[in-house]
């Protein structure tokens, strides 16, 4: 029996302990496994190496994503760093232009250091991937939609062109999460997310997710996370468990809240430009003013204006000079991201709220009542 994407997050992690009958998932903290005898296992023998509690997690993961293997990890920086070790120097990647500012960041000091070469490209044009594509290239890694400026990349023609060059996929699925995309489907090969976003959900896990497909890879992966150690604890394993059940209805929620702000917005005459893919909880506006962002920001109450998303509480971002500011000034504005742009991660609250706070705000400023 195949059961629905929102009955297994329902069911995530539930009963692993037949022999209690337990309905929630143990947390196990022990970090060490008693070995009946010599060469013999239960298949736990540290908890670096292998964790139950992760297990039910990693589980999880592999099942939402449809991969074949699933790996947490301690943040979402942790999961992409964990990526990157497939590589070695003078390979190339092709990587999305607006990017997460810290996987931008990470790829820096990397080339700088590592000899790892990432080549910038609007991912969204198919065309622009093929040109870069080199004797030297190795993957291409993708935010889809892009990050605040929300661009979709075509994963499916994009894999099939990484397919006949013998490249991988790797796709940042921490925006739309397996409710709204699932890459792996689609041709790519690793999935990763920031699980301290959407996944998590409620601000207070700190956590990552790599999920492969393939014996090759979840191999490989089995090493890395085990050789490099940044596994999240037994407890952030279980939260984000519990996180998991309720990620469908969360989504729901959000997306549809997003949809009817997204409507308002685009009609406030304050308001420049909104960048909305059309799905899940995520968009960006531009106000007509640069100088209205921080009255902007300041007379918020509801929203919280604060450097993160995903979670049941709505989020403004000032890209400018939180998530994307150690990317170039010229290279912002070059992609688009001015001044005037503000990221909203939009939450769980009623949506009149939510709209009442932004028109009485953006009214102020377009009456220029201030
Ligand atoms: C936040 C984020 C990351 C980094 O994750 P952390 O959990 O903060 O380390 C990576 N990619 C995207 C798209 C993100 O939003």
């Amino acid at each position: 029996m195949t059961y629905q994407l929102e009955t297994k997050l329902a069911q995530a992690g539930n009963r692993k302990d037949p022999a209690t009958g337990a309905v929630s998932l143990p947390i196990h903290l022990s970090t060490a496994y008693i070995h009946p005898g010599i060469g013999q296992s239960t298949g736990y023998d540290y908890s670096r190496t292998a964790n139950p509690t992760r297990t039910a997690l990693e589980e999880a993961l592999a099942t939402l994503e449809k991969g074949d293997q699933g790996f947490a990890f301690s943040s979402g920086m942790a999961a992409v760093h964990a990526v990157l070790q497939l590589f070695r120097t003078g390979d190339e990647l092709i990587v999305s232009e607006d990017l997460y500012g810290g996987s931008y960041r990470l790829f820096h000091q990397l080339q700088d250091r590592t000899g790892l070469v990432f080549c910038y490209v609007d991912t969204t044009d198919v065309e622009k991937v093929k040109a870069v594509i080199s004797e030297k290239t190795v993957a291409v890694f993708l935010e889809s939609p892009t990050n605040p400026l929300m661009k979709e990349t075509d994963i499916k023609a994009i894999s099939d062109i990484a397919k006949a060059h013998d490249l991988y996929v790797i796709v940042d699925n921490t925006f739309y999460t397996p409710v709204l995309q699932q890459p792996l489907t689609l041709g790519a090969d690793i999935v990763l997310h920031s699980a301290t976003k959407y996944l998590g959900g409620h601000n207070d896990v700190l956590a990552g997710a790599v999920i492969t497909k393939g014996a090759e890879l979840g191999e490989q992966f089995t090493v890395i996370q085990n050789s490099i150690g940044a596994v999240p604890s037994p407890l952030d394993c279980w939260l984000l468990v519990r996180s998991l059940k309720t990620l469908g209805l969360r989504i729901e929620r959000q997306q549809q809240n997003a949809r009817e702000l997204a409507a308002f917005l685009t009609a406030h005459p304050a308001i420049d430009s909104v960048l909305y893919p059309g799905k899940g909880g995520m968009l960006s506006f531009r106000l007509n003013d640069a100088s209205w962002v921080p009255v902007f920001l300041e007379r918020l109450k509801l929203i919280a204006f604060a450097e993160s998303l995903g979670g049941v509480e709505s989020f403004i971002t000032y890209p400018t000079t939180q998530t994307h500011a150690d990317i170039p000034e010229e290279e912002r504005e070059r992609v688009g991201i001015c001044g005037r742009l503000l990221r909203f991660s939009v939450g769980i609250e009623h949506v009149s709220d939510l709209q009442q706070e932004l028109q009485q705000i953006l009214d102020e400023l377009a009456g220029g009542t201030r």
